[in-house]
């Protein structure tokens, strides 16, 4: 055995020591552990949704959103990790609902990793069902990019979180300065809450009854006080909003509580959403009436106890939002499926208020407008660094982009691998893969780059109370979409591809994919990056062009996004083509 084979066969001994300890951390540095890049990138990926900096709760595999997953338990764990190290540069490992169980010889061109997560079959699309599944170890629960290898902490929604709120702050000149924004839930995504309404200069107040919740969001400066008062609370409040300086508070209590009480009290925010885990009513959701404690002590000794006491409060919850929509406050779901829980739970004025993609997200999916994530697999902030001057010299005309980097530089504090999270439209995604895998090459970065995205994307999810709610075809709840979606990504070379259900709004709710891509500089990437970084856009562009909306139809239109029911989507020799053979056929 060469020098070189006996230092890897260390360094793999060192990765599995530490699953079998429990210890999973970032893997950073230029060194291999697995055959190339392709397979690397998915183990470093899987570690750093793990990474205690990053994941909600690690010792349980829990990444985010509730109880989203990375993998299926420990024993799962520790096989895909022995697997990834052992696999060769053609195979391909399937998981199912986050446990490894197959590897076939593919291709190289293939995708390293494909996995189906949470998938049932509609009619046992129930939580009752799944989570019966879920006890024998039969399934897990993915949310969107846990079980993807694909979530990069707070730092992955604030981008998202900040352009919905500045959408939100269009009926105030464009600017949250002097404004007040209510809401809760401090977790993996929520906690990106605090940070975006400072980014847009307002000031905010959140609930939250974790308290490590509200310290995680201090220690990574995404929140600037907290307080067990909601008198001092609101008072900070006040303070702000009259002197107009940003400002961030987490009131350590229920939200219920909290938006019942300024109800009662007369107070009007400008504008209310809420990201408590509602979808989870289990394991996401704390109801009202009980203290934390006894919460956390009730789900585990009568789980039918704690959904009866969860759905009680989770009407209670709507019902107050409802009433601040009713006194003019905008008001809308940020996407945590907590209108359909109401409902379901009985109050039928639930949907009285719209969900946030309807209402902000919808024109930006119509050109192809989505999250475009990337990280440093070698753990090199200079990278993304140099990646954010790519950004303001290649797409300088986008002032919305530019503005984000420089405000990103200024305020993101990294967590786990370096990472960055820029919307993207069709076009400037494969024109930056392309840069950064260029960059690899010619040595420019340090080391390979990942790029992925949230699932939450133009043609990636079927989620009636969230991306497609209100279609204008109607079409909300027709699944094809994200299937074709994950297909077209795989055939078009993406180093791995998710297809999940349930994540964000819950079981029953939504179906959606994901894909992600490791730019290693290899001249073969150069052509799959920038194939999947068209297809996936592209179908967003399609998907809404097909349901009619003008925007779409008219981007499909100019970039040539060949939809072939929609004639100037053609590419214009193959419709002279066919054109000149109909009139034949017609003569004849
Ligand atoms: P999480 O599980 O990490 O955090 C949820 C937080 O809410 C926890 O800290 C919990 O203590 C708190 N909480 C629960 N009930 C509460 C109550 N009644 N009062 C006060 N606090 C309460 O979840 P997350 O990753 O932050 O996601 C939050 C929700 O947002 C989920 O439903 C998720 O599916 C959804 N989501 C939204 C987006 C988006 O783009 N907006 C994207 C993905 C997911």
């Amino acid at each position: 055995m060469s020098a070189y084979d006996l230092e890897k066969l260390k360094r793999k001994q060192e990765i599995i020591a530490k699953v079998k300890a429990r210890k999973i951390d970032i893997i950073t540095g230029p060194d291999l552990h697995c055959a190339d890049w392709q397979i690397e990138g998915a183990l470093r990926m899987l570690f750093n949704v793990l990474a205690p900096d990053v994941a909600k709760d690690p010792q349980n595999l829990i990444v985010y959103g509730g109880s989203g997953k990375a993998a299926r338990n420990w024993d799962a764990l520790e096989v895909i990790v022995e697997t990834l190290l052992e696999m060769e540069p053609d195979e391909t490992l399937l998981i199912q609902s986050g446990k490894p169980v197959g590897v076939f010889k593919t291709h190289d061109y293939a995708p390293r990793v494909l996995m189906a997560n949470s998938l049932l079959v509609p009619r046992w699309a129930t939580w009752d069902y799944f989570l019966e599944l879920e006890q024998k170890g039969l399934i897990m629960f993915g949310q969107m990019t846990a079980g993807a290898w694909a979530y990069i902490g707070h730092q992955g929604i604030i981008q998202g979180t900040y352009e919905t709120l500045a959408k939100a702050a269009e009926p105030f000149g464009g600017t949250l300065r002097g404004r007040f924004v209510l809401s809760a839930g401090l977790g993996e995504m929520g906690g990106a809450q605090p940070l975006a309404v400072v980014m847009n200069d307002g000031v905010g107040l959140f609930a939250e009854v974790r308290k490590e919740a509200i310290q995680r969001c201090i220690d990574h400066g995404y929140l600037m006080e907290w307080t067990e008062d909601i008198d001092e609370a609101v008072e900070m409040v006040k303070n702000a909003v009259s002197e107009k300086y940003p400002l961030s508070v987490a009131v350590l209590a229920n939200a219920v509580d909290v938006y019942e009480e300024l109800l009662k009290r007369g107070i009007k925010p400008d504008i209310m959403t809420d990201q408590t885990a509602a979808h989870d009513l289990l394991r996401g959701y704390y109801p009202a009436g009980i203290s934390r404690e006894e919460a956390d002590k009730l789900r585990e000794s009568d789980p039918k106890e704690y959904i009866y006491l969860a759905k009680k409060s989770v009407v209670r919850h709507v019902k107050a939002m409802t009433e601040f929509h009713k006194r003019g406050v905008i008001v809308f779901e940020y996407g945590n499926g907590i209108r359909q829980q109401a409902y379901d739970a009985g109050f039928e004025g639930a949907f009285a208020f719209e969900g946030f993609v309807k209402k902000y997200i919808r024109p930006l999916f119509c050109e192809g407008r989505g999250p475009f994530r990337y990280t440093s697999l070698v753990g090199d902030p200079e990278d993304i660094i140099e990646l954010d001057e790519v950004i303001k010299r290649e797409f300088k005309d986008d002032k919305i982009l530019v503005n984000w980097v420089e405000k990103a530089q200024k305020f993101i504090a990294f967590q786990g691998l370096p990472a960055r999270v820029c919307w993207m439209g069709y076009g400037q995604r494969a024109k930056m893969g392309k840069i950064i895998n260029e960059m690899v090459r010619e040595g420019k970065l340090s080391g390979p780059i990942w790029i992925g995205r949230d699932h939450l994307d133009a043609g990636s999810v079927a989620s009636p109370t969230r991306e497609t709610e209100g279609m204008k075809d109607g079409s909300d709840a027709v699944a094809d979409w994200p299937i074709l979606n994950a297909l077209l990504n795989a055939v078009a070379g993406a180093s791995w591809v998710a297809v999940h259900h349930g994540g964000g709004v819950g079981i029953g709710l939504s179906i959606h994919a994901g894909m992600c891509l490791v730019c290693d500089g290899r001249r073969e990437m150069d052509k799959r990056i920038v194939t999947v970084l068209t297809t996936d856009p592209g179908l967003g562009i399609i998907r809404h062009a097909d349901a009619g909306y003008e925007r779409a139809i008219e981007v499909a239109k100019k970039h040539k996004v060949w939809h072939p029911m929609i004639p100037d989507t053609w590419p214009d020799n193959r419709r002279r083509e066919i054109e000149l053979v109909k009139k034949e056929v017609e003569k004849a």
